[in-house]
């Protein structure tokens, strides 16, 4: 299964500036994609758990697909690397009750283009079937969600603001890649890109940061996201997952 390692640590968080760049630009969601996150914004359901099972399956994905890089482009991970983890990282904050998730992945990663195209513009294949059920009055919840697996967006399931920032790793034809951060709240139909203002921070991969708040307060415990983890852990067997708990 799933190795999970609990890790207490205490430390504060660098936080990215919001926004506010002179290059940051603003994209529209594709309509679907509107439809798609206001419906499951707006469904109460008990399900909401699903996020960090996709969250991570996304993750596991995004190392696999490392791997197979490195198979032909041996630039990209140096021989026998072994930095192929997820880390879930647990930000409790000051306040006890509201907090930061932060997965972070040292995969693939994605460039501007693929962050705006992934996260934002094409819909999923099963979107529009999805989008179908749930209107016709079925509602979403868990098991509409566990059929079309909702992917990325079910991080505002829990999270009025997602951040993602990613750095692919450097390729032969593209040897120095910049590290890009798309934002994005729950409400309103656009999100932003940037190019993160804390350069090129992480190393390699994609770092998740979802911003928890007191009604969501029940996922800020490293117990509970350990319990959700090996609940969910069948997508994956491959990678650790490390949990870290900070204290700020
Ligand atoms: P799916 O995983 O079914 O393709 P998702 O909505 O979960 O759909 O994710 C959409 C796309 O965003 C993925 O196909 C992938 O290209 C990209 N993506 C999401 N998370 C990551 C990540 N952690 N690292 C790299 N790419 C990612
Ligand atoms: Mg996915």
């Amino acid at each position: 299964g799933v190795i999970v390692a609990v890790l207490t640590c205490f430390a504060t968080l660098i936080r990215a500036q919001s926004g506010g760049e002179g290059s940051t630009e603003t994209f529209r969601y594709e309509s679907d994609i509107s439809r798609l996150r206001s419906l499951v914004i707006h469904s109460i359901y008990s399900h909401k758990e699903v996020f960090l099972r996709e969250l991570l399956s996304n993750a596991n994905d995004a190392l696999e697909k490392l791997r197979l890089t490195a198979l032909t482009d041996r630039t990209v991970m140096s021989a026998g690397e072994g930095n192929v983890t997820i880390e879930v990282n647990l930000d409790e904050g000051s306040a006890g009750k509201t907090g930061k998730i932060i997965i972070r992945d040292t995969g693939i990663g994605m460039n501007k283009d693929e962050l705006t195209r992934n996260l934002g513009i094409i819909a999923r294949s099963g979107t529009g079937e999805f989008l179908k059920k749930a209107e016709e009055g079925k509602g979403v919840d868990g098991n509409l969600i566990g059929q079309f697996g909702l992917g990325f967006y079910s991080c505002f399931l829990v999270s009025p603001t997602v951040r993602v920032s990613s750095l692919p790793p450097a390729t032969s034809s593209n040897p120095n890649p910049i590290q890009y951060t798309f934002v994005s709240s729950a409400t309103g139909d656009s999100f932003e890109i940037y190019p993160d203002p804390r350069g090129n921070t992480l190393g390699r991969g994609t770092e998740i940061v979802l911003t928890i708040e007191e009604d969501q307060g029940e996922f800020l415990s490293v117990n509970k996201l350990k319990d959700l983890i090996e609940k969910h852990s069948t997508f994956s067997t491959t990678f650790p997952i490390y949990i870290k708990e900070r204290k700020t």
